[in-house]
């Protein structure tokens, strides 16, 4: 096997191998692909897409259109942008129903189903507690009590209700914040998978941050090869690899975003039920056949924990998980049954 490229992500570490010389075949390619990589920022994060194509004009149109859907996701779902649907239909809560784009609907929609699936433990309404810990990580300071307390009182899914025939939301309590940062991301990248199987780039991949989607397989390769960086030591060669075809995976931990005050690490995925940061060491990670299922799995089983995250990524067709975290007794895995590690 040739020389192994191999690109740091949050928790991910995209090992690929350069194809022995590239040749189309099957899936009634005729000429011959060439791999082409792009890569932008959106998103707060690098959007990295790896594309075979037949020429470099075929690759740059698709890129283009691909990067075009995430900045349009992105204007919908951002909630750094003032202007974004996401943040225009917050200022309208404790109002009326307001009618929403068909993509927020949806990503609404799957959001509000995970929240009920898992008991709560994932829920995009914890916005204004995700903006005291993100003002916490600034200052270096734990969020105010009382602060929390406030914020705390803004959350809970139940005061958003959606109503799929007229596809309005209803944000029922005035203050209340969405934040999609935990399936965003993931979403987008199947978004980016189908806008490129349009054009008939199929053998693609994109990766954005720690969340990761690919579409058929390259050519000469049974798949995607992706590296799980080592929870304690994410700089070092990865021990698991994933293989990915037309599927996805996505990781959460503490290794990224984090913040320490005295000597406690806290996460900033939070626990809606108590608005803290998941403390300790962690990385959570999900294959599944879409990313915004992996992407929204790998935060709630963050917060649900190993028992608990397992069982519920066990009632999702197709999905599985590794959680690794290390405790006073050392390092602990937990695996579900169909977690597949690709051995190289
Ligand atoms: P990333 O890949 O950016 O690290 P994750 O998928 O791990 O993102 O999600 C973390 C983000 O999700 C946080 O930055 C915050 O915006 C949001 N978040 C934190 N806790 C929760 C929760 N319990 N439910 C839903 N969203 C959350
Ligand atoms: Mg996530």
């Amino acid at each position: 096997m040739g020389r192994t490229f191999l690109l740091g992500l949050a928790g991910l570490v995209l090992a690929l191998f350069p194809p022995s010389p590239p040749r189309g075949e099957g899936k009634g390619e005729k000429k011959p692909l060439t791999r082409f990589t792009f890569t932008e920022p959106h998103m707060g994060t690098r959007f990295k897409i790896i594309v075979y194509a037949p020429d470099e004009k075929t690759a740059n149109a698709g890129a283009k259109a691909a990067f075009a859907r995430v900045a349009q996701l992105d204007g919908i779902m951002s909630d750094y942008r003032p202007t974004s649907e996401l943040m225009r239909l917050c200022r309208q809560a404790g109002g009326k129903p307001v009618k929403v784009s068909d993509e927020l609907f949806f990503i609404l929609e799957k959001s509000k189903e995970l929240s009920e699936k898992s008991g709560g433990a994932f829920d995009i309404t914890v916005g204004p507690v995700v903006r005291l810990w993100r003002r916490a990580r600034k200052v270096g300071r734990l969020p105010d009590p009382q602060e929390l307390k406030k914020a705390l009182a803004l959350v809970g899914h139940e005061a958003m209700v959606l109503d799929t025939k007229d596809r309005t939301v209803l944000l029922k309590k005035e203050g209340m914040l969405l934040d999609l940062g935990a399936i965003a991301k993931g979403w987008t990248g199947d978004e980016v998978i189908r806008v490129l199987k349009e054009r008939r780039l199929s053998r693609a991949l994109v990766a954005a941050g720690g969340d990761i989607v690919a579409g058929d397989a390259p050519p000469d390769a049974r798949g995607w090869v992706v590296g799980i960086a080592p929870l304690t030591a994410p700089e070092a060669k990865p021990e698991r690899y994933v293989l990915l075809e037309n599927s996805a995976v996505s990781t959460a931990g503490d290794v990224e975003q984090f913040i320490e005050i005295a000597g406690k690490r806290y996460s900033h995925i939070v626990d809606p039920k108590t608005g803290v940061g998941i403390l300790g060491r962690f990385s959570v990670t999900v294959t599944a056949p879409r990313g915004v299922t992996a992407d929204g799995l790998d935060t709630t089983v963050a917060v649900l924990g190993p028992e608990r995250g397992l069982r519920l990524v066990g009632e999702y067709e197709g999905a599985a998980v590794l959680f690794v975290r290390k405790t006073d007794k050392g390092v602990e895995v937990f695996k579900s049954k169909n977690f597949k590690e690709h051995s190289r």
